[in-house]
């Protein structure tokens, strides 16, 4: 479904990501984790458009979509929610959804069962919303930024860094969330720092060290390998 190759991208002279090669097959649920600094946030940036990568390619389905503006890989399919949980706090709940899904690929009626699939998945958002986002704490503010994502009728999602800043039992509560897409058929590119929290709920594991892919493989290899575990906890 998503594939990256050979992705190099960087600031300036900075080199912060180099030659990353990865793939998340259709409906598997795959972790990016790496010490802080490591790349991950750049790689998910380059995937959606927000960065330019200086070489490499990234195709979904099939197709390239590599350097395009992060408008259009948000119609092409592939939906990131960023860091630090981008919402638009002077609107409501509603309007953030609604504006969210006019970017995406979703038809009148598939805009309308999305709207109702996500306050089932978020019923913090349902009975809220009609308030203001800037009202919301912090994490039903996450969760709205995870709803608007998946207004734009996603093929892939790409979330980073969804427990960043968390109460532990909001962290659960979003983690029970994203094993729930999972579940349902989602598709899905986890970055978390929280190495522990990752592999448990993915497939399949990458881990990244100064900008390169060190190792991949499912969540039980990666946790076997005492050298990616030293490396990822010291
Ligand atoms: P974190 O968990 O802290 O977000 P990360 O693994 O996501 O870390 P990146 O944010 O992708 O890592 O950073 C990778 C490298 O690129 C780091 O060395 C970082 O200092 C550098 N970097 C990131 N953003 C910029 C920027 N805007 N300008 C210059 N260097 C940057």
């Amino acid at each position: 479904m998503l594939r990256v190759s050979r992705l190099s991208a960087g600031y300036g002279a900075i080199s912060a990501v180099r030659d990353v090669d990865l793939e998340v097959r259709q409906g598997t649920l795959v972790a990016l984790i790496g010490s802080n600094g490591a790349g991950k946030t750049t790689t998910l940036n380059t995937i959606a458009g927000l960065h330019k990568p200086s070489s490499g390619s990234v195709t979904v389905d099939g197709r390239e979509i590599t350097g395009w503006a992060a408008h259009r890989v948000v119609r092409s399919g592939v939906a990131l929610v960023a860091e630090g949980r981008r919402v638009a706090p002077p609107l409501t709940v509603l309007e953030n959804l609604e504006l969210s899904a006019y970017s995406g690929r979703g038809s009148r009626t598939e805009r309308r069962d999305e709207l109702a699939r996500v306050f089932e998945l978020f019923p913090r958002l349902a009975d809220r919303r009609n308030q203001y986002a800037a009202s919301l704490s912090g994490g039903e503010q996450q969760m709205l930024a995870f709803g608007r994502a998946l207004m734009t009728m996603p093929q892939v999602l790409l979330l980073d860094e969804p427990s960043m800043g968390l109460a532990p039992s909001i962290v659960d509560i979003l983690f029970e969330n994203i094993e729930t897409l999972h579940r349902a058929g989602a598709t899905i590119l986890l970055v978390e720092q929280n190495a522990e929290l990752a592999l448990e709920v993915s497939d399949e594991v990458y881990v990244i060290q100064r900008g390169r892919i060190v190792s991949h493989g499912t969540a039980e290899e990666v946790r076997g390998s005492a050298e990616v575990m030293s490396a990822l906890f010291g």
